[in-house]
């Protein structure tokens, strides 16, 4: 879960809960406070009939019924029940409606006093009144209509406000949560955009005072110290494999000249040999790290031009197949371009074909039948170059770390190579902002696919 839910939920689960808390106890309250109030009135009901049922001597049972029913603080559903020391009932207040009561009950007021219990949706008061000649148990029950209508009214407010509230906590939550940490979601989408290529890009640092700023200010720190060594990294491998082509150099035309000198003697014709084919791969070796210490440079640091990639393609293909005659190199249109711009594109032009020369000469130098199919596509957004060959494939384990520099997998046994060629062609895409793939299976053959952003897109 991210930072941001996880702070709302439980921004929104605390302020819930003590929203909850707080409804219930003033719900509770309010409830209690009812109940009280009721009982207080039944009570007063309760002494009142008994007054006047044992103090005034000439009120008859009827007209008490009648006083009864009439007074103003009349209550709904009123019931009062007067029993004497034998639980005789010596007073009903009503005539029609049965009263239920049992023996117990009546018992459990003379040894309790007072009880407060519910009869159905009634509240009954049992009350023993002592101040007349024998003690006398008095039943007094009524429905609170008012009083527990109004708590009914309490509970619907309490309920929609509690939802309102929970709601517009969640809202707020979220919004404050996805506020206060937008300035973080902004730093992981800047540095997600840094790669080799692009170290000299900063972090905005926003008001340069709160901690997120901080984190942003050190994190550009590093950055600069990161970039500053990889700077000396690249400008070291790049003078030094510049330094040393001299001296190779010097040394290839010396070993030519002492290939003339060694005419006529075989044993030494063999040791200029050997030197040759070593001085070679020597050269093709500070070639090589030259070209990957280039790589690492970002666009705007090499120096681009338009260029149409079929132009590159067949620049690549004449250079390799002058250079080896049994490369069968084939170029074609996988679908025919609609635009003619959209197999152009902003790059370097030295380095494209690098690009593909390499990739055209790994898939000649990997099949038996030397042969690679080179296809090219279009689409609104990118040039896509597929190089196809039926040669000895990948191993799937190998796929992800043939890019690697100077990774050569198990099937490369006995082919010539360096394992960088790979690696130079995947920063050279890089740094075009393109991407480099490979479909391969072993044994069936491997294409590596090319996406180059078309010139509309870089623009
Ligand atoms: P190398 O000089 O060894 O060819 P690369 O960097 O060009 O170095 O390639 C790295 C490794 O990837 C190779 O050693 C080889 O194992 C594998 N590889 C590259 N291209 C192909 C291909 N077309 N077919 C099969 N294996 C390939």
């Amino acid at each position: 879960m991210k930072i941001k839910d996880r702070i709302a939920l439980q921004f929104t689960l605390i302020v819930a809960s003590i929203l909850i808390v707080f409804s219930a106890l003033v719900y509770s309250t309010s409830a209690n406070y009812r109940r009280d109030e009721y009982f207080e009135r039944l009570r007063d009901k309760a002494r009142t009939t008994c007054r006047f049922l044992i103090e005034v001597k000439e009120i008859d049972m009827n007209l008490l019924k009648i006083i009864d029913r009439n007074t103003i603080t009349a209550m709904i559903d009123e019931k009062v029940l007067i029993f004497d020391q034998n639980n005789k009932m010596i007073y009903s207040s009503l005539d029609d409606k049965p009263v239920s009561y049992n023996v117990e009950l009546l018992e459990r007021v003379r040894e309790e006093k007072e009880i407060r219990v519910r009869d159905g949706e009634n509240e009954l008061l049992g009350l023993l009144y002592e101040e007349g000649e024998f003690p006398i148990v008095v039943l007094a029950s009524a429905y609170d209509e008012f009083g527990l209508s109004k708590l009914n009214n309490l509970r619907n407010t309490i309920g929609w406000a509690l939802l309102a509230g929970i709601a517009l906590t969640v809202g707020l939550s979220v919004y404050f949560a996805g506020n206060s940490l937008k300035p973080i979601a902004d730093i992981n989408m800047e540095v997600s955009s840094i790669t080799a290529q692009n170290l000299e890009t900063r972090l905005h640092e926003g008001n340069r005072k709160d901690e997120i700023a901080q984190l942003a200010i050190n994190f550009n720190q590093m950055l600069q110290r990161l970039s500053l060594a990889f700077e000396q990294q690249r400008s070291f491998v790049s003078h030094a494999s510049h330094e040393l082509r001299t001296p190779i150099a010097a040394l290839k035309s010396e070993v030519q000249l002492g290939e003339q000198y060694a005419a006529g003697k075989p044993e030494l014709q063999e040791i200029f040999q050997n030197l040759s084919l070593d001085t070679e791969r020597l050269i093709q070796i500070t070639n090589n790290l030259l070209l990957l210490a280039r790589s690492f440079e970002s666009l705007n640091k090499i120096t681009t031009a338009v260029i149409r990639i079929e132009d590159l393609l067949f620049e690549a293909k004449e250079e390799l197949e002058s250079r080896s005659h049994d490369y069968h190199i084939l170029i074609d249109y996988e679908s025919f371009p609609q635009d003619e711009s959209s197999t152009l594109v902003d790059g370097n032009k030295e380095l494209i074909k690098v690009l593909f020369s390499n990739l055209m000469d790994n898939a000649c130098k990997y099949s038996e039948d030397k042969a690679v199919r080179v296809l090219v596509s279009t689409d609104r957004s990118f040039c896509t170059i597929r190089v196809i060959d039926k040669g000895i494939g990948i191993d799937t384990q190998d796929i992800p770390l043939i890019f690697n520099p100077f990774y050569r997998a198990e099937n490369a046994a006995g082919y010539l190579g360096f394992g960088i060629g790979l690696s130079i062609c995947q920063r050279i895409v890089e740094a075009h902002r393109g991407t480099l793939t490979v479909e391969s299976q072993k044994g069936t053959g491997s294409t590596f696919i090319v996406k180059m952003p078309n010139k509309s897109v870089q623009t």
